[in-house]
């Protein structure tokens, strides 16, 4: 954050219109051109994105959608909310992505759509997801909560070339923040005129259109909407955040090449590569102890800690959580929770500076169990 947030927002405060308006639609306009997509919606955050992106494709109650075990727990949640089941399907240890090879086992005549997340940025393996969606009837859609500025195939995510509706979160642990925020981008204008009437109560015309109308007009609500909307004082923000990715990207691809470059020789440590086909914007920096427990790895985190180095455990095994568990037992997704219990998420941030850099490599190497 810098004088640039600074200014739109109070330009936006000045301005008398701070919830969604004008500055929503300027950023969805910026959004929907630098992902090379049609169109661009904004909403409250990542989770209610899912939410409706989900509701637009009509999955309810006795669906079923195939996701990666390994996420943040609000992917899941979002299939929940719809009255619809999570299938679960295990990742590729190498991507932590969903795994394409186990997917087409678990279709039912229930299975509605698959979701793809690019975990920690890195891309999925859209091509071939989009393949099993399109040789099963399946829609695919894409959880992108940490990928904004990574790309596929030379293509951004976001660009809807493999799939219709993808997700971006602008929470503060992702590339760009708005505090709290969301975008949706689709290549279809019905579905794109769908998530605004849903993210609004379901009204029929919005205020920013009464307010500029000549003639007194009055709106309708013919389907069930939800209040899951961006405010321009958000909007602001993430206009000027948003002119940052690039920058953000390249700031953290140079630390985390940084890290890569001392942690490959290290005995016991697996990093992670960009995969051939895609440029990782390095959303979080994980590294992996193959040969660990889950305590032993806390207890090297616990020594970073001792340093003043605050590091944080991997990414979620979804399916093991109450919220879960308590809906449909105990499940396994081996490579899911072996990827759970060895990774750790080291410091990485853009303005991290060489002596911190160095700090991080140093405790890591010295303190990595061998
Ligand atoms: C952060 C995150 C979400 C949730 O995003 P919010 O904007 O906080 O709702 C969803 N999926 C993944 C993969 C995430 O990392």
């Amino acid at each position: 954050m810098g004088d640039e947030e600074i200014t739109l927002v109070n330009e936006t405060i000045r301005s008398g219109w701070i919830t969604q308006g004008p500055r929503v639609l300027q950023l969805e306009k910026e959004f929907a051109a630098r992902s090379g997509a049609a169109h661009a919606i904004a909403v409250s955050n990542c989770t209610t994105a899912l939410h409706l992106s989900l509701l637009v494709l009509e999955i309810g109650a006795g669906d079923e959608v195939i996701v990666p075990p390994h996420s943040y727990i609000a992917t899941a949640n979002a299939i929940l909310y719809c009255g619809a089941k999570p299938v679960f399907v295990d990742i590729d240890p190498a991507t932590l992505n969903l795994d394409p090879r186990l997917v087409a086992a678990a279709i039912t005549p229930r299975t509605k759509a698959i979701m793809a997340v690019h975990q920690v940025g890195r891309p999925a393996e859209l091509e071939a997801l989009a393949a099993l969606a399109q040789q099963h009837q399946l829609a695919l859609l894409e959880d992108a909560a940490c990928a904004a500025g990574s790309e596929y195939r030379g293509q951004p995510i976001g660009s809807n070339t493999w799939s219709s509706l993808v997700c971006f979160s602008f929470h503060p642990r992702k590339i760009i923040s708005t505090g709290d925020g969301g975008m949706i981008t689709t290549d279809r204008a019905d579905y794109a005129a769908k998530l605004r009437l849903l993210r609004q109560h379901g009204m029929s015309i919005n205020d920013l259109q009464r307010h500029g109308s000549k003639t007194v007009v009055a709106e309708e609500y013919s389907i069930l909407g939800y209040n899951y909307r961006l405010t321009d004082v958000q909007a602001a923000l993430g206009l000027a955040q948003l002119r940052r990715v690039p920058a953000i990207v390249a700031r953290r691809r140079e630390i985390g090449a940084r890290y890569d470059a001392a942690f490959a020789t290290v005995p016991g440590v697996t990093i992670f590569r960009e995969p051939a086909h895609a440029r990782w914007n390095q959303q979080s920096y994980l590294i992996r102890f193959p040969a660990l427990s889950a305590a032993a790895r806390d207890a090297f985190m616990q020594k970073l800690l001792d340093e003043g180095i605050a590091s944080r455990r991997g990414i979620l095994s979804m399916h093991r959580e109450g919220a879960y568990t308590s809906r449909f037992g105990v499940q396994h997704f081996p490579k899911s929770e072996a990827a759970s219990d060895q990774c750790v998420c080291l410091p990485l941030y853009t303005q991290m500076t060489d002596v911190e850099i160095n700090r991080v490599i140093e405790a890591v190497v010295r303190h990595a169990p061998r």
